[in-house]
């Protein structure tokens, strides 16, 4: 791999042509029965010649769509996709995508799967084809695996073939979808400094690369910008510049204030320290979670009683950043459960702290019969939970069908499934509900004994 570096002109960044650019985007699917999920809002969003753009945001907060919008593969239901100021017809020509699952063909051998990456340049000569994919395989480091079959080599190998096949049509822009996130740590690690050298070196035609992560460390030690994008419906958040150079080392001050500034984004976002109530009524507690219909994350009651645990067993444990070392969740996850225990008031969340409630000591010291009985009450207060509670005061049984439709008019940005998935789990636990798969119905659970653990 070459060690010289590309020069880029000596214009500010913000000057550098744009490569491709969102203007005012919004996507809304139409899924089913009907219902429409609104997944971005309003994006603004251009990417440079020159930078390493990251958008950084948990799962199912619309990454994906916005990578597809920007390369052409999606349409916007609203806004403009621009490539040089000009609007985009079909898929951008100078940029290539590589995806999270290879997606290579198990039948072609490291070579024609590279290949592949040439279909649409039906004017090259078979010399012209062999002597690119050459280069581009030389380029990743897949020297010695050219005629090696998917099956035949690692992870990270054939994650170098999904990178090869995007640079053998010599884009412009590299477009990363979560890249590196199913490859093992060590891998991942090498994989991208690889990638960064190609972005920065001047043997390839490569000037910008777009990448979508939701690992907040990747995009801090590769990309020149980062953009936060906040889930349901998505919209753009802080946008950072980071002028560290490289290879970067997470010891740097300016790499420890850039992680910090991002999880303090993500932490206030999801875990808001609220405004100042109004007083609450004499002998009344305040409780949130009762003031509006709020959505609740789509996590297991296991993962909740976790966490609970965690906070009982650590009492020194207190930041969420070392809550989520210790649970081993990367940051997104380790949120969406603080979130859920924070809605049924086992733990509080002043500033990024965690701390357990007396509630949630309570519940936790108690036994399962107890558990059921405070869970049952914490759950009664949600208002989203009324949908379902509602129908069964008064009939047996509601079809999911109804219930979903239900959801989805009161939380039009979220997956009604994953919502109602999620509160059948919370509702079975509690002994409130149970779920008939064959007739697709939320019932009033049997009365019974089958609770107790032998
Ligand atoms: P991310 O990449 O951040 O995980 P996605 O862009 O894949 O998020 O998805 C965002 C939301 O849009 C999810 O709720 C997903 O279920 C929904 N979604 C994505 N693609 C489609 C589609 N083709 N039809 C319906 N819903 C979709
Ligand atoms: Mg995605």
């Amino acid at each position: 791999m070459s060690t010289e570096l590309k020069s880029y002109p000596e214009t500010s960044p913000t000057k550098a042509l744009k490569i491709a650019e969102l203007r005012n985007v919004s996507k809304t699917f139409h899924v089913a029965k009907g219902r429409e999920l609104k997944v971005l809002d309003q994006i603004d969003l251009a990417v440079r010649e020159g930078e390493l753009f990251a958008l950084l945001g948990q799962s199912g907060s619309g990454k994906s769509t916005l990578l597809r919008c920007l390369t052409g593969l999606t349409v916007p239901s609203s806004g403009q996709v621009l490539c040089y100021d000009k609007p985009l017809m079909g898929v951008n020509p100078y940029a290539s995508i590589v995806f999270q699952t290879f997606a290579l063909y198990p039948w072609l051998t490291v070579e024609q799967n590279v290949e592949v990456g040439l279909i649409a340049k039906r004017d090259l000569t078979r010399a012209q084809k062999t002597e690119a994919v050459e280069k581009a395989i030389d380029l990743i480091g897949l020297n010695n695996y050219h005629s090696a079959y998917p099956r035949e080599i690692s992870g990270g190998m054939r994650q170098r073939v999904g990178i090869a096949r995007a640079l053998v049509s010599e884009p412009k822009i590299l477009c990363l979808d979560e890249a590196f996130s199913a490859l093992d740590v060590l891998t991942a690690e090498g994989l991208r400094g690889e990638v960064v050298s190609l972005w920065r070196g001047a043997s390839n035609t490569l000037s910008s690369i777009f990448m979508v992560t939701h690992n907040i460390e990747e995009a801090v030690e590769m990309a020149t910008r980062i953009c936060i994008l906040f889930p349901h419906p998505g919209r753009l958040g802080l946008i950072l510049e980071n002028n560290l150079p490289y290879p970067r080392n997470s010891n740097h001050p300016e790499f420890q204030r850039l992680m910090k500034v991002i999880h303090e984004t993500i932490t206030q976002q999801a875990l808001p320290d609220f405004p100042p109530e109004p007083p609450p009524a004499p002998g009344k507690p305040i409780s949130r979670a009762r003031a509006r219909m709020e959505s609740i994350p789509t996590v297991g009651v296991n993962q909740i009683l976790g966490l609970i645990s965690i906070l009982h067993d650590s009492p020194d444990l207190d930041s969420i950043y070392d809550v989520s070392d210790e649970i081993g969740k990367d940051f997104g996850e380790t949120i969406a459960i603080v979130k859920a225990a924070e809605i049924l008031e086992f733990v509080n969340t002043p500033k990024d702290e965690v701390q357990l409630t007396d509630l949630g000591k309570r519940f936790f010291e108690s036994d399962r019969q107890t558990r059921k009985i405070i869970f049952a009450e914490q759950v009664q207060k949600l208002r989203l939970f009324h949908i379902i509670l509602s129908y069964l005061e008064v009939q047996e049984e509601v079809s999911a069908e109804t219930v979903m439709h239900d959801i989805a008019a009161a939380l039009p940005y979220e997956n009604p499934e994953k919502i109602l998935k999620t509160m059948v789990a919370w509702g079975r636990y509690a002994g409130l509900m149970d779920f008939n798969a064959n007739t697709d119905m939320v019932v009033i659970p049997e009365e019974d004994e089958e609770e107790e653990e032998a």
